[in-house]
This record gives structure tokens, C-alpha cells and sequence, in this order.
């Protein structure tokens, strides 16, 4: 229906791998045009294990192997994969969560942002794409849609 429409069939595919070599997150940094750094595997790696996370996270994360690398570097890398596609952006919470599936895909945002949750539901995906469906706002046209459904936990 629409280009960037993406409609995903696991919670998060990189996730459910046993575990990414250093030649997979080397391949996939190439395959993005990036150059292939220590600091940008273990980010990546990082990344992978935790999913959806902020850059303070991710650096805690980071520090596990590589003890001094600095919150600014992280950033910089994070931005950088970002810009290349090869990680996502959660955009609906009031701080940076970076996303380790780049696509088009809808989330829950848990209690103000504390936690970020993939959401597969293809009823409410197939319900936002059929209401967009050949609709325009007075001087845009429709690319995609991405739902941020405020929950909070019980
Ligand atoms: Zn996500």
C-alpha cells in the first residue's frame, strides 16, 4: 500500500540469533557503507542485545568490553548508523532511544518512555493503512505511518 509501510513477522528478528559474530556486525556495517571499527561492533552488539535503548544504556552496555570508550563516541556511532539506515529511531519519546530493527514498525512506549516495546499487530497496521489509503493532507502526501501507543504497566 505504501512504500514504507513494513509489516514484521517477530518481535525483533536480530534478537532471536544466537548471538552476532564479529563477521556478521562486520558485514552489515559494509553492507550500510560503513567502515568496519572496533567501538562500531561493540555499539552495534550493544544494541542488538538490548533492542530498543537509550545512549546512556548503550554505553553501559558498551563498557562491558570496551571500558573507556566515551558517551560522545557512542553517540557519534549511534547517529552515524542511524543516518546509514542500519539501526532505527524511536521518535515518540522525549529522549533518544535507538532501535536495533531500522524498518518501519510500531511500538508501545511504556510508562512515559521507561521502556519501548515492539508492537505486532497486523489488525491495527492493515486499519491505519486502509484509513491512509488515498488520503493527503493540504500539501503532503502520505509516506507511512508509525504508531506510538502510550501503555502503561499494571
Ligand atoms: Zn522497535
Amino acid at each position: 500500500m505504501f512504500e514504507n509501510f513494513y509489516i514484521f513477522a517477530s518481535v525483533n528478528p536480530i534478537l532471536m540469533e544466537e548471538r552476532l559474530s564479529i563477521e556478521d556486525i562486520g558485514g552489515r556495517l559494509r553492507a550500510s557503507g560503513l567502515k568496519v571499527t572496533n567501538q562500531r561492533i561493540a555499539v552495534y552488539r550493544a544494541l542488538a542485545s538490548l533492542g530498543h535503548a537509550s545512549v546512556d544504556s548503550i554505553v553501559s552496555e558498551v563498557r562491558r568490553t570496551l571500558p573507556v570508550v566515551t558517551v560522545a563516541a557512542v553517540y557519534n556511532i549511534l547517529e552515524t548508523m542511524a543516518e546509514s539506515g542500519l539501526i532505527g529511531r524511536v521518535l515518540s519519546t522525549g529522549r533518544k532511544i535507538y532501535d536495533i530493527t531500522p524498518a518501519y514498525h510500531d511500538h508501545l512506549i511504556v510508562d512515559d518512555g521507561c521502556e519501548v516495546v515492539d508492537l505486532e499487530d497486523p489488525e491495527i497496521r492493515k486499519l491505519v493503512e486502509m484509513h491512509l489509503s488515498g488520503k493527503s493532507f493540504e500539501g503532503y502526501r502520505v509516506r507511512g505511518a508509525r504508531l506510538y501507543v502510550d501503555v502503561e504497566k499494571i
